[in-house]
């Protein structure tokens, strides 16, 4: 989600004339948005303006702007410490941003933007449309969430649950299209908890698979108490609708679910890929797991180990519990970090095991594509499976926005190598 604000940021800026740059020492205003999932997120920041102010040591301070997550949770502590910070905006009021750089440019003080004024925000962002020209684009549907899992910072920081309207979520699909993207990730903290006026995710992929120009439709991130029977359903339905699940879980002892106010049990998370898989066998998973959060004992870490080797996700994330400010687990005795650390290591050689076969298992088949860009050498092109596994193959420009067949020749853990099946057109009788 912080590359969609990023670039609706860049949109916001564009109309005041300001030009997107990579070249750090050219800039006139230096934005850093932040995300506090990341471990030691504030000390990054810290790093990163002490990173500028080094290169304008001897020139014209830039205007620096710190926006995202940190900004929310840690906004007057940055201000105080970081006096080279001019501003501190949270993720739901960066649709001021060009009035806060005015308003810096006429030598206001510090200025800390840390309401949740979402309505508001989405409102200004529907006058100015989105500029990304990604084969693949993302989209924000919904934003916050209020679920209250006790590490995490995003209901503190995003705010309470909010769906945009299906009208202006179609509005930016179809310039999205216009721009020539492909494949849509609908967005949300909750995103499978969207609703608006009783319009749920269900009704508005319906609604975007009928879009001729969209030819892949995914979503993120969805949480198991809200995975309804209609959203089951629609991937029956929806052939447009890819057949990858990213489905957090966290844990897979229904102990340390409960001491992380999950609200979900494993046999709970269990009967939504049954579900899934009955209704369409080709479904995989992909996940989230926390591992040695406060309390966890062996056990309850064989459990989370046994529903890696159960489900076989292809693609997942973990790491070790890291408190983060201002959560209830932040206050939580840690266990030791050595066994936390052994711990992750097996799950995730268990996890790199299964994502080696599954990829060694497309060796010689023929996959569909989308391509979505050149690679660095400029020879080959990059795409993506259906489960979003990258492709690299020969190619040109040409190729990219279309869905290709690709016969994979090799393949490591994290990509696949293969050429282009060459469609013959000759005939015989
Ligand atoms: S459901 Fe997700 S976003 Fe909400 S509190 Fe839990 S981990 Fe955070």
């Amino acid at each position: 989600m912080n590359e969609y604000d990023s670039n609706r940021i860049y949109d916001l800026l564009e109309k005041k004339n300001y030009k997107r740059t990579d070249q750090l020492k050219d800039v006139d205003c230096y934005i850093l948005n932040t995300c506090h999932i990341r471990e030691k997120a504030t000390e990054k920041v810290y790093h990163d303006v002490g990173r500028v102010k080094k290169i304008f040591r001897h020139k014209k301070k830039p205007i620096v702007i710190v926006t995202g997550c940190v900004a929310q949770a840690e906004g007057d502590i940055l201000l105080k410490r970081e006096k080279y910070i001019d501003a501190v905006i949270g993720p739901q009021s960066y649709h001021s941003i060009a009035d806060t750089i005015l308003k810096i440019e006429r030598k206001c003080k510090e200025i800390n933007l840390t309401d949740f004024q979402t309505i508001e925000k989405f409102d200004k962002l529907n006058l100015v449309s989105n500029s990304s020209s990604n084969v693949s684009s993302f989209l924000t549907i919904q934003e916050g969430c209020d679920k209250f899992c006790k590490f995490c910072v995003v209901p503190y920081t995003r705010g309470a649950e909010f769906s945009r309207s299906i009208e202006e979520i179609l509005k930016e699909t179809l310039g999205l299209i216009k721009n020539g993207a492909r494949e849509i990730t609908l967005l949300g903290q909750n995103v499978n908890a969207y609703n608006f006026e009783g319009k749920k995710l269900s009704d508005l992929i319906k609604k975007i698979s009928k879009i001729s120009g969209i030819n892949r439709i995914r979503y993120t991130t969805s949480h198991p108490l809200d995975f309804s029977e209609d959203l089951v359903a629609i991937h029956k339905d929806c052939k447009k609708l890819m057949p990858l699940i990213h489905l957090p879980v966290q844990s897979g002892s229904n102990r340390i679910l409960k001491l992380m106010n999950r609200k979900h049990t494993v046999d709970e998370y269990l009967e939504i890929f049954n579900k899934l898989k009955e209704i369409n066998p080709t479904i995989e998973f992909s996940s989230d797991f926390i591992i040695g959060y406060p309390g966890e004992e062996k056990e309850d870490f064989m459990d989370t180990f046994n529903l890696i080797n159960r489900i076989k996700f292809i693609n997942s994330y973990s790491f070790v519990f890291s408190p983060r400010p201002g959560t209830v687990a932040a206050n939580l005795k840690l266990i030791d970090k050595k066994v936390s650390m052994e711990r992750l290591e097996k799950i995730q050689s268990q996890l790199f095991e299964n994502q080696i076969k599954m990829n060694k298992s497309l060796e010689n088949k023929n996959l569909n594509v989308l391509v979505e860009n050149l690679t660095e050498k400029k020879t080959q092109v990059f795409g993506r499976t259906e489960y979003m596994t990258p492709v690299i193959f020969d190619g040109n420009k040409s190729d990219i926005g279309k869905i290709l067949q690709i016969k994979i020749r090799q393949s490591n853990r994290t990509s696949l190598f293969g050429e282009k099946v060459c469609s013959s057109n000759k005939k015989v009788a």
